[in-house]
Protein backbone atom coordinates (compact mmCIF):
# COMPACT_ATOMS: atom_id res chain seq x y z
CA UNK A 1 0.00 0.00 0.00
CA UNK A 2 1.49 3.51 -1.27
CA UNK A 3 0.72 6.22 1.29
CA UNK A 4 -0.33 9.83 0.35
CA UNK A 5 -0.75 13.31 2.10
CA UNK A 6 -3.56 14.44 -0.62
CA UNK A 7 -5.48 12.27 -3.37
CA UNK A 8 -7.83 14.05 -5.91
CA UNK A 9 -10.42 12.11 -7.17
CA UNK A 10 -11.29 12.73 -10.86
CA UNK A 11 -9.94 15.90 -13.24
CA UNK A 12 -13.05 17.62 -13.76
CA UNK A 13 -13.01 21.61 -13.26
CA UNK A 14 -13.82 20.97 -9.52
CA UNK A 15 -10.82 18.26 -9.27
CA UNK A 16 -8.09 20.10 -11.29
CA UNK A 17 -9.09 23.15 -9.43
CA UNK A 18 -8.98 21.38 -5.78
CA UNK A 19 -5.19 20.39 -6.91
CA UNK A 20 -4.29 23.62 -8.08
CA UNK A 21 -5.05 25.15 -4.62
CA UNK A 22 -4.22 22.34 -2.01
CA UNK A 23 -0.60 22.54 -4.50
CA UNK A 24 -0.37 26.10 -4.14
CA UNK A 25 -1.11 25.88 -0.30
CA UNK A 26 1.98 23.22 -0.04
CA UNK A 27 0.19 20.00 -0.40
CA UNK A 28 1.44 17.45 -2.73
CA UNK A 29 -2.10 16.18 -4.10
CA UNK A 30 -2.45 12.95 -6.59
CA UNK A 31 -5.22 13.22 -9.38
CA UNK A 32 -7.19 9.75 -9.72
CA UNK A 33 -8.67 10.02 -13.03
CA UNK A 34 -10.58 7.23 -14.52
CA UNK A 35 -10.33 8.27 -18.06
CA UNK A 36 -6.70 8.41 -20.45
CA UNK A 37 -7.95 12.63 -19.74
CA UNK A 38 -8.43 15.50 -18.02
CA UNK A 39 -11.65 18.03 -18.35
CA UNK A 40 -13.37 15.92 -20.81
CA UNK A 41 -16.73 18.09 -19.84
CA UNK A 42 -14.99 20.81 -20.27
CA UNK A 43 -13.82 20.21 -23.83
CA UNK A 44 -17.39 19.33 -24.68
CA UNK A 45 -18.74 22.16 -22.94
CA UNK A 46 -21.23 25.00 -24.78
CA UNK A 47 -21.01 23.41 -27.97
CA UNK A 48 -16.83 23.20 -27.46
CA UNK A 49 -17.04 27.09 -26.96
CA UNK A 50 -17.34 26.39 -22.79
CA UNK A 51 -19.08 28.93 -21.54
CA UNK A 52 -17.06 28.79 -18.08
CA UNK A 53 -18.75 31.47 -15.97
CA UNK A 54 -21.53 33.97 -16.19
CA UNK A 55 -21.18 38.06 -15.97
CA UNK A 56 -23.58 38.08 -12.62
CA UNK A 57 -22.05 39.18 -9.32
CA UNK A 58 -21.22 36.88 -6.70
CA UNK A 59 -24.54 36.86 -4.95
CA UNK A 60 -27.01 37.06 -7.80
CA UNK A 61 -25.03 33.76 -9.00
CA UNK A 62 -25.55 31.86 -6.07
CA UNK A 63 -29.18 33.14 -6.14
CA UNK A 64 -30.00 30.99 -9.25
CA UNK A 65 -29.15 27.33 -7.39
CA UNK A 66 -32.49 27.93 -5.18
CA UNK A 67 -32.86 28.79 -1.54
CA UNK A 68 -30.60 25.85 -0.34
CA UNK A 69 -27.95 26.16 -2.78
CA UNK A 70 -27.23 30.01 -2.55
CA UNK A 71 -27.04 29.72 1.21
CA UNK A 72 -24.47 26.97 0.61
CA UNK A 73 -22.69 29.12 -2.81
CA UNK A 74 -22.49 32.44 -0.85
CA UNK A 75 -19.37 31.71 1.00
CA UNK A 76 -17.41 30.22 -2.60
CA UNK A 77 -18.91 32.32 -4.51
CA UNK A 78 -17.35 35.56 -2.42
CA UNK A 79 -13.73 33.32 -2.80
CA UNK A 80 -13.81 32.74 -5.98
CA UNK A 81 -16.67 35.07 -7.44
CA UNK A 82 -17.27 35.07 -11.44
CA UNK A 83 -15.19 38.01 -12.30
CA UNK A 84 -12.33 36.48 -10.10
CA UNK A 85 -12.47 33.19 -12.20
CA UNK A 86 -12.27 35.56 -15.27
CA UNK A 87 -9.25 37.00 -14.00
CA UNK A 88 -7.37 34.29 -13.24
CA UNK A 89 -8.54 32.15 -17.05
CA UNK A 90 -7.42 35.57 -18.38
CA UNK A 91 -3.88 35.15 -16.40
CA UNK A 92 -3.24 31.50 -17.57
CA UNK A 93 -3.42 33.30 -20.67
CA UNK A 94 -7.59 32.71 -21.81
CA UNK A 95 -8.90 36.62 -22.18
CA UNK A 96 -12.76 35.97 -21.91
CA UNK A 97 -15.89 37.75 -23.24
CA UNK A 98 -19.35 38.06 -22.26
CA UNK A 99 -22.11 36.92 -24.89
CA UNK A 100 -25.87 36.88 -24.44
CA UNK A 101 -27.55 35.50 -21.69
CA UNK A 102 -25.02 36.69 -19.35
CA UNK A 103 -22.68 34.24 -20.48
CA UNK A 104 -18.81 34.11 -20.69
CA UNK A 105 -16.78 32.17 -23.28
CA UNK A 106 -13.05 32.50 -23.95
CA UNK A 107 -12.17 34.88 -26.87
CA UNK A 108 -10.77 32.27 -28.56
CA UNK A 109 -14.15 30.41 -28.64
CA UNK A 110 -12.04 27.53 -27.69
CA UNK A 111 -12.95 25.58 -25.12
CA UNK A 112 -9.34 23.87 -25.08
CA UNK A 113 -7.68 26.32 -24.32
CA UNK A 114 -9.58 26.99 -20.93
CA UNK A 115 -8.80 23.20 -20.29
CA UNK A 116 -5.72 23.60 -21.47
CA UNK A 117 -4.50 26.45 -19.33
CA UNK A 118 -6.06 25.14 -16.38
CA UNK A 119 -4.46 21.52 -16.82
CA UNK A 120 -0.99 23.48 -17.33
CA UNK A 121 -0.75 25.89 -14.52
CA UNK A 122 -2.39 22.78 -12.42
CA UNK A 123 0.52 20.56 -13.49
CA UNK A 124 3.03 23.16 -13.39
CA UNK A 125 1.94 23.94 -9.08
CA UNK A 126 3.31 20.51 -9.08
CA UNK A 127 0.29 18.38 -9.08
CA UNK A 128 0.50 14.83 -10.43
CA UNK A 129 -2.36 13.16 -12.08
CA UNK A 130 -2.71 9.51 -12.60
CA UNK A 131 -4.92 8.65 -15.69
CA UNK A 132 -7.02 5.43 -16.37
CA UNK A 133 -6.96 5.03 -12.91
CA UNK A 134 -10.60 4.70 -11.61
CA UNK A 135 -11.08 4.76 -7.62
CA UNK A 136 -13.34 1.70 -6.79
CA UNK A 137 -14.01 2.33 -3.62
CA UNK A 138 -13.11 4.14 -0.41
CA UNK A 139 -13.13 3.82 3.32
CA UNK A 140 -11.57 5.01 6.26
CA UNK A 141 -9.52 2.92 8.64
CA UNK A 142 -10.27 2.25 12.74
CA UNK A 143 -10.58 5.16 14.36
CA UNK A 144 -11.15 9.21 13.68
CA UNK A 145 -8.33 10.17 12.79
CA UNK A 146 -6.91 6.94 10.94
CA UNK A 147 -5.88 7.61 7.05
CA UNK A 148 -8.80 6.79 4.29
CA UNK A 149 -8.16 3.51 1.90
CA UNK A 150 -8.70 3.97 -1.71
CA UNK A 151 -9.20 1.02 -3.14
CA UNK A 152 -8.15 1.38 -7.57
CA UNK A 153 -8.53 -1.80 -10.05
CA UNK A 154 -5.52 -4.98 -9.99
CA UNK A 155 -6.40 -4.92 -5.92
CA UNK A 156 -4.28 -1.46 -5.67
CA UNK A 157 -4.61 -0.05 -2.71
CA UNK A 158 -3.77 3.63 -1.54
CA UNK A 159 -3.67 5.82 1.96
CA UNK A 160 -4.35 9.18 2.16
CA UNK A 161 -4.88 10.79 5.23
CA UNK A 162 -7.17 14.04 3.31
CA UNK A 163 -9.12 12.75 0.01
CA UNK A 164 -11.18 15.15 -2.43
CA UNK A 165 -13.97 13.57 -3.74
CA UNK A 166 -14.90 15.55 -7.70
CA UNK A 167 -16.00 12.71 -9.39
CA UNK A 168 -18.97 14.44 -10.40
CA UNK A 169 -22.30 12.94 -11.32
CA UNK A 170 -23.92 10.30 -13.73
CA UNK A 171 -24.83 13.04 -17.01
CA UNK A 172 -22.72 12.16 -20.27
CA UNK A 173 -21.63 8.88 -18.93
CA UNK A 174 -19.84 8.18 -22.27
CA UNK A 175 -17.06 11.40 -20.87
CA UNK A 176 -16.63 8.47 -17.90
CA UNK A 177 -19.10 10.20 -15.26
CA UNK A 178 -21.31 7.44 -14.39
CA UNK A 179 -22.19 8.08 -11.26
CA UNK A 180 -19.17 6.10 -9.39
CA UNK A 181 -19.13 8.85 -6.61
CA UNK A 182 -22.91 8.26 -5.45
CA UNK A 183 -22.11 4.74 -4.09
CA UNK A 184 -18.76 6.06 -2.40
CA UNK A 185 -21.17 8.33 -0.50
CA UNK A 186 -24.09 5.42 0.14
CA UNK A 187 -20.79 3.31 1.24
CA UNK A 188 -19.74 6.01 3.75
CA UNK A 189 -23.42 6.29 5.22
CA UNK A 190 -23.72 9.89 4.09
CA UNK A 191 -26.87 11.20 3.07
CA UNK A 192 -27.88 11.37 -0.77
CA UNK A 193 -30.25 13.61 -2.77
CA UNK A 194 -31.53 11.46 -5.42
CA UNK A 195 -29.70 12.06 -8.50
CA UNK A 196 -31.72 13.28 -11.48
CA UNK A 197 -30.92 14.24 -15.06
CA UNK A 198 -30.64 18.25 -15.47
CA UNK A 199 -30.49 20.68 -18.11
CA UNK A 200 -31.77 17.93 -20.18
CA UNK A 201 -34.20 18.52 -23.54
CA UNK A 202 -37.36 17.74 -22.64
CA UNK A 203 -39.39 14.67 -25.05
CA UNK A 204 -42.76 15.12 -26.52
CA UNK A 205 -45.00 12.59 -28.49
CA UNK A 206 -46.71 15.40 -29.65
CA UNK A 207 -46.83 15.43 -33.24
CA UNK A 208 -47.17 19.62 -34.02
CA UNK A 209 -44.60 20.17 -31.54
CA UNK A 210 -42.30 17.65 -33.40
CA UNK A 211 -43.46 19.20 -36.80
CA UNK A 212 -42.31 22.14 -35.87
CA UNK A 213 -38.40 21.42 -34.95
CA UNK A 214 -36.14 24.07 -35.97
CA UNK A 215 -38.65 26.75 -35.04
CA UNK A 216 -37.10 29.24 -32.33
CA UNK A 217 -38.32 31.67 -30.12
CA UNK A 218 -35.43 33.93 -28.48
CA UNK A 219 -37.70 35.68 -25.96
CA UNK A 220 -40.32 33.29 -24.55
CA UNK A 221 -41.22 32.48 -20.69
CA UNK A 222 -42.27 29.03 -19.38
CA UNK A 223 -44.41 28.06 -16.74
CA UNK A 224 -44.33 25.10 -15.29
CA UNK A 225 -46.75 24.45 -12.75
CA UNK A 226 -45.31 21.12 -10.76
CA UNK A 227 -48.16 18.32 -10.09
CA UNK A 228 -46.24 17.32 -6.40
CA UNK A 229 -47.64 21.07 -5.53
CA UNK A 230 -44.36 22.62 -4.80
CA UNK A 231 -44.63 26.37 -5.75
CA UNK A 232 -44.95 27.46 -9.96
CA UNK A 233 -41.74 27.91 -11.73
CA UNK A 234 -41.13 30.16 -14.59
CA UNK A 235 -38.27 30.67 -17.03
CA UNK A 236 -37.94 33.51 -19.56
CA UNK A 237 -35.34 32.30 -21.50
CA UNK A 238 -34.95 31.08 -25.98
CA UNK A 239 -36.88 27.72 -26.46
CA UNK A 240 -36.36 25.93 -29.57
CA UNK A 241 -38.75 22.70 -31.12
CA UNK A 242 -36.75 19.70 -31.49
CA UNK A 243 -37.51 16.42 -33.64
CA UNK A 244 -37.72 14.83 -30.33
CA UNK A 245 -39.17 17.56 -28.25
CA UNK A 246 -38.21 20.68 -26.88
CA UNK A 247 -34.65 22.50 -25.77
CA UNK A 248 -32.72 25.53 -25.59
CA UNK A 249 -32.22 27.45 -22.36
CA UNK A 250 -35.70 27.55 -21.13
CA UNK A 251 -37.12 24.16 -21.35
CA UNK A 252 -33.57 22.82 -20.23
CA UNK A 253 -33.64 25.02 -17.35
CA UNK A 254 -36.81 23.49 -16.15
CA UNK A 255 -36.03 20.01 -17.07
CA UNK A 256 -34.53 19.21 -13.52
CA UNK A 257 -38.27 20.20 -11.58
CA UNK A 258 -39.46 17.99 -14.32
CA UNK A 259 -37.34 14.96 -14.19
CA UNK A 260 -37.79 15.58 -10.29
CA UNK A 261 -41.60 14.39 -11.19
CA UNK A 262 -40.41 10.84 -11.62
CA UNK A 263 -43.33 8.35 -11.80
CA UNK A 264 -46.36 10.57 -11.29
CA UNK A 265 -45.26 12.61 -14.04
CA UNK A 266 -47.80 15.11 -15.21
CA UNK A 267 -46.39 18.13 -16.65
CA UNK A 268 -47.72 21.59 -17.15
CA UNK A 269 -45.96 22.99 -18.91
CA UNK A 270 -47.09 26.73 -20.51
CA UNK A 271 -45.45 28.95 -22.93
CA UNK A 272 -45.95 32.95 -22.66
CA UNK A 273 -45.12 33.73 -26.85
CA UNK A 274 -45.18 37.03 -26.10
CA UNK A 275 -43.77 37.97 -22.93
CA UNK A 276 -43.26 41.91 -23.96
CA UNK A 277 -47.19 41.95 -24.74
CA UNK A 278 -49.42 42.59 -22.02
CA UNK A 279 -53.41 40.54 -22.49
CA UNK A 280 -54.82 43.95 -22.65
CA UNK A 281 -52.22 45.25 -25.61
CA UNK A 282 -53.32 42.44 -27.89
CA UNK A 283 -56.90 42.76 -26.90
CA UNK A 284 -56.63 46.21 -28.35
CA UNK A 285 -54.80 45.36 -30.93
CA UNK A 286 -57.10 42.28 -32.10
CA UNK A 287 -59.96 44.92 -31.99
CA UNK A 288 -58.11 47.57 -34.04
CA UNK A 289 -57.37 44.97 -36.41
CA UNK A 290 -61.32 44.23 -36.80
CA UNK A 291 -62.00 47.52 -37.63
CA UNK A 292 -59.43 47.67 -40.58
CA UNK A 293 -60.93 48.17 -43.81
CA UNK A 294 -60.68 45.17 -46.06
CA UNK A 295 -61.44 42.19 -43.70
CA UNK A 296 -57.51 41.29 -42.68
CA UNK A 297 -57.67 37.61 -40.94
CA UNK A 298 -57.32 37.62 -37.41
CA UNK A 299 -53.12 35.77 -38.20
CA UNK A 300 -52.32 38.78 -39.30
CA UNK A 301 -51.51 39.83 -35.46
CA UNK A 302 -49.08 37.72 -35.60
CA UNK A 303 -47.36 39.10 -38.24
CA UNK A 304 -43.75 40.18 -37.77
CA UNK A 305 -44.55 38.77 -33.76
CA UNK A 306 -44.39 35.02 -34.13
CA UNK A 307 -42.08 32.20 -36.77
CA UNK A 308 -44.84 31.67 -39.40
CA UNK A 309 -44.71 27.68 -39.28
CA UNK A 310 -46.01 28.73 -35.08
CA UNK A 311 -49.04 29.92 -36.46
CA UNK A 312 -50.81 27.78 -37.73
CA UNK A 313 -50.41 25.44 -34.02
CA UNK A 314 -51.38 28.68 -31.90
CA UNK A 315 -54.85 28.85 -33.77
CA UNK A 316 -55.52 24.96 -33.41
CA UNK A 317 -54.43 25.41 -29.77
CA UNK A 318 -57.57 27.70 -29.42
CA UNK A 319 -59.81 26.05 -31.50
CA UNK A 320 -60.25 29.49 -33.95
CA UNK A 321 -60.15 29.10 -37.89
CA UNK A 322 -57.04 30.67 -39.23
CA UNK A 323 -58.42 32.28 -42.08
CA UNK A 324 -61.42 33.61 -39.81
CA UNK A 325 -61.82 37.85 -40.62
CA UNK A 326 -60.69 39.66 -37.70
CA UNK A 327 -63.92 41.87 -37.92
CA UNK A 328 -65.91 38.62 -36.81
CA UNK A 329 -63.88 37.15 -33.97
CA UNK A 330 -66.15 36.70 -31.07
CA UNK A 331 -65.31 37.79 -27.52
CA UNK A 332 -64.62 34.52 -26.42
CA UNK A 333 -62.42 33.61 -29.19
CA UNK A 334 -60.52 36.41 -28.64
CA UNK A 335 -60.07 34.97 -25.10
CA UNK A 336 -59.10 31.85 -26.24
CA UNK A 337 -56.92 33.25 -29.07
CA UNK A 338 -54.89 35.85 -26.35
CA UNK A 339 -54.47 32.70 -23.62
CA UNK A 340 -53.59 30.42 -26.52
CA UNK A 341 -50.34 33.14 -26.85
CA UNK A 342 -49.57 34.06 -23.39
CA UNK A 343 -50.19 30.37 -21.75
CA UNK A 344 -49.97 27.54 -24.74
CA UNK A 345 -49.96 24.37 -23.24
CA UNK A 346 -46.77 22.26 -24.04
CA UNK A 347 -47.35 18.53 -24.37
CA UNK A 348 -44.12 17.03 -22.35
CA UNK A 349 -43.76 13.47 -21.24
CA UNK A 350 -40.56 13.87 -19.70
CA UNK A 351 -36.96 14.32 -20.68
CA UNK A 352 -34.36 13.12 -22.92
CA UNK A 353 -32.24 11.38 -19.97
CA UNK A 354 -28.99 11.09 -18.62
CA UNK A 355 -27.27 10.87 -22.26
CA UNK A 356 -28.42 14.21 -23.17
CA UNK A 357 -28.00 15.67 -19.85
CA UNK A 358 -25.79 19.08 -18.90
CA UNK A 359 -25.76 17.92 -15.33
CA UNK A 360 -26.93 15.84 -12.65
CA UNK A 361 -29.04 16.84 -9.93
CA UNK A 362 -28.96 15.62 -6.44
CA UNK A 363 -26.06 14.40 -4.86
CA UNK A 364 -24.40 14.87 -1.25
CA UNK A 365 -27.12 16.30 0.70
CA UNK A 366 -25.59 19.76 1.45
CA UNK A 367 -26.04 19.91 5.64
CA UNK A 368 -23.65 17.20 5.37
CA UNK A 369 -20.64 19.12 4.80
CA UNK A 370 -18.85 22.67 5.73
CA UNK A 371 -19.35 25.18 2.76
CA UNK A 372 -16.26 26.89 4.21
CA UNK A 373 -14.25 24.06 3.64
CA UNK A 374 -16.40 21.69 2.38
CA UNK A 375 -15.00 18.58 4.84
CA UNK A 376 -17.85 16.32 5.68
CA UNK A 377 -18.88 17.03 8.79
CA UNK A 378 -17.61 14.32 11.59
CA UNK A 379 -15.36 12.71 8.81
CA UNK A 380 -11.68 14.57 9.23
CA UNK A 381 -10.38 14.46 5.68
CA UNK A 382 -13.00 13.74 3.37
CA UNK A 383 -13.88 16.44 1.26
CA UNK A 384 -16.82 16.62 -1.54
CA UNK A 385 -17.31 18.94 -4.28
CA UNK A 386 -18.30 19.70 -7.81
CA UNK A 387 -21.20 18.07 -9.86
CA UNK A 388 -21.11 15.72 -7.04
CA UNK A 389 -22.71 17.83 -4.35
CA UNK A 390 -26.43 18.46 -4.37
CA UNK A 391 -26.34 21.36 -6.51
CA UNK A 392 -27.53 22.60 -9.76
CA UNK A 393 -27.70 25.58 -11.49
CA UNK A 394 -29.10 26.78 -15.02
CA UNK A 395 -27.40 27.45 -17.89
CA UNK A 396 -25.51 30.14 -18.46
CA UNK A 397 -21.76 28.88 -16.63
CA UNK A 398 -22.97 28.70 -13.76
CA UNK A 399 -22.31 24.92 -12.92
CA UNK A 400 -18.56 25.52 -14.10
CA UNK A 401 -18.92 28.24 -11.77
CA UNK A 402 -19.87 25.96 -8.55
CA UNK A 403 -17.37 23.20 -10.00
CA UNK A 404 -14.44 25.44 -9.39
CA UNK A 405 -15.23 27.56 -6.39
CA UNK A 406 -16.61 24.76 -4.32
CA UNK A 407 -13.08 22.60 -5.72
CA UNK A 408 -11.06 25.90 -4.75
CA UNK A 409 -12.49 25.70 -1.31
CA UNK A 410 -11.89 21.70 -1.07
CA UNK A 411 -8.28 22.25 -2.10
CA UNK A 412 -7.48 25.04 -0.10
CA UNK A 413 -9.12 23.51 3.59
CA UNK A 414 -7.82 19.87 2.47
CA UNK A 415 -4.21 21.39 2.23
CA UNK A 416 -4.60 23.30 5.62
CA UNK A 417 -5.81 19.86 7.46
CA UNK A 418 -2.54 18.52 6.10
CA UNK A 419 -0.13 21.05 7.02
CA UNK A 420 -1.57 22.67 9.91
CA UNK A 421 -1.06 26.08 8.34
C1 LIG B 1 -22.33 18.58 -23.15
C2 LIG B 1 -22.13 19.41 -21.91
C3 LIG B 1 -22.02 20.78 -22.03
C4 LIG B 1 -21.87 21.56 -20.87
N1 LIG B 1 -21.69 22.90 -21.01
C5 LIG B 1 -21.54 23.68 -19.91
C6 LIG B 1 -21.26 25.06 -20.04
O1 LIG B 1 -21.08 25.60 -21.15
N2 LIG B 1 -21.15 25.80 -18.89
C7 LIG B 1 -21.28 25.23 -17.64
O2 LIG B 1 -21.16 25.94 -16.62
N3 LIG B 1 -21.48 23.90 -17.50
C8 LIG B 1 -21.59 23.12 -18.60
N4 LIG B 1 -21.79 21.76 -18.45
C9 LIG B 1 -21.82 21.21 -17.08
C10 LIG B 1 -20.38 21.06 -16.56
O3 LIG B 1 -19.62 20.33 -17.51
C11 LIG B 1 -20.36 20.33 -15.21
O4 LIG B 1 -21.22 20.99 -14.31
C12 LIG B 1 -18.95 20.30 -14.64
O5 LIG B 1 -18.07 19.65 -15.54
C13 LIG B 1 -18.89 19.59 -13.30
O6 LIG B 1 -17.57 19.54 -12.88
P1 LIG B 1 -16.99 18.39 -11.93
O7 LIG B 1 -15.53 18.60 -11.89
O8 LIG B 1 -17.75 18.37 -10.67
O9 LIG B 1 -17.33 17.03 -12.68
P2 LIG B 1 -16.85 16.49 -14.10
O10 LIG B 1 -16.52 17.57 -15.02
O11 LIG B 1 -17.92 15.54 -14.51
O12 LIG B 1 -15.51 15.72 -13.78
C14 LIG B 1 -15.49 14.53 -13.03
C15 LIG B 1 -14.24 13.75 -13.37
O13 LIG B 1 -14.18 12.61 -12.50
C16 LIG B 1 -13.81 11.50 -13.27
N5 LIG B 1 -14.29 10.27 -12.60
C17 LIG B 1 -15.54 9.78 -12.56
N6 LIG B 1 -15.58 8.64 -11.85
C18 LIG B 1 -14.33 8.40 -11.43
C19 LIG B 1 -13.71 7.35 -10.69
N7 LIG B 1 -14.40 6.28 -10.26
N8 LIG B 1 -12.38 7.43 -10.43
C20 LIG B 1 -11.64 8.48 -10.88
N9 LIG B 1 -12.16 9.47 -11.64
C21 LIG B 1 -13.50 9.45 -11.89
C22 LIG B 1 -14.45 11.72 -14.62
O14 LIG B 1 -13.82 10.96 -15.64
C23 LIG B 1 -14.22 13.22 -14.79
O15 LIG B 1 -12.98 13.49 -15.38
C24 LIG B 1 -21.90 20.96 -19.58
C25 LIG B 1 -22.01 19.58 -19.48
C26 LIG B 1 -22.13 18.80 -20.62
C27 LIG B 1 -22.24 17.31 -20.48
Amino acid sequence: MSSQDLIVVGAGPAGLMAALEAARAGARPLILEKTPRAGTKILASGGTRCNLTTTLGSRDAARLFGRSGERFLRGPFQALSPQALRDAFSEWGVPTQVAPLEKVFPVSGRARDVRDALLKVTLAAGVEIQYDTPLLSIAQGEGTDAPWVLRTPNNDRLESKAVILAAGGKSYPLTGTTGDGYGWLKSLGLPLIEPRPSLVPLRSNAGWVRELAGVSLQDCELFLHPSDGSPMVSRRRPMLFTHRGLSGPGPMDLSGRISAMGDNLRVDLRADLLPEIDRDTLRDELLSLGSIPGRPSTARLLKGKLPKRLIAPIFAACGVPIDLPAATLSKSQRHGLIEALKRLPLPVQGTLGYDQAEVTAGGLDLPALDSRTMQVHNRKGLFVCGELLDLDGPIGGLNFQAAFATGLMAGRAAARSITGN
